[in-house]
């Protein structure tokens, strides 16, 4: 099992791209089901976060050994 990127909610199968809860299993839920099940997984029980967006990164604090543009 690797970083699949699941884009469908697996109760409802409403697109989830844009915003997705998962839990530790990654079981990927909407957000409306995710606050219908109170952000807990119906699959293990555990519990369910938003899962971050897997294109972008922080402009804020860029992780170590990044290009930093304009820093000679
Ligand atoms: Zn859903
Ligand atoms: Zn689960």
């Amino acid at each position: 099992m690797g970083l699949e990127m699941r884009k469908r909610c697996e109760k409802c199968s409403e697109n989830v791209e844009h915003e997705a809860y998962i839990c530790v299993h990654e079981c990927t839920f909407c957000l409306d089901c995710t606050t219908k099940m109170f952000n807990i997984c119906p699959n293990c029980n555990g519990e369910l976060v938003r899962r971050p967006k897997p294109k972008g990164t922080c402009p804020i604090a860029p992780p170590e050994g990044v290009f930093m543009m304009g820093n000679r």
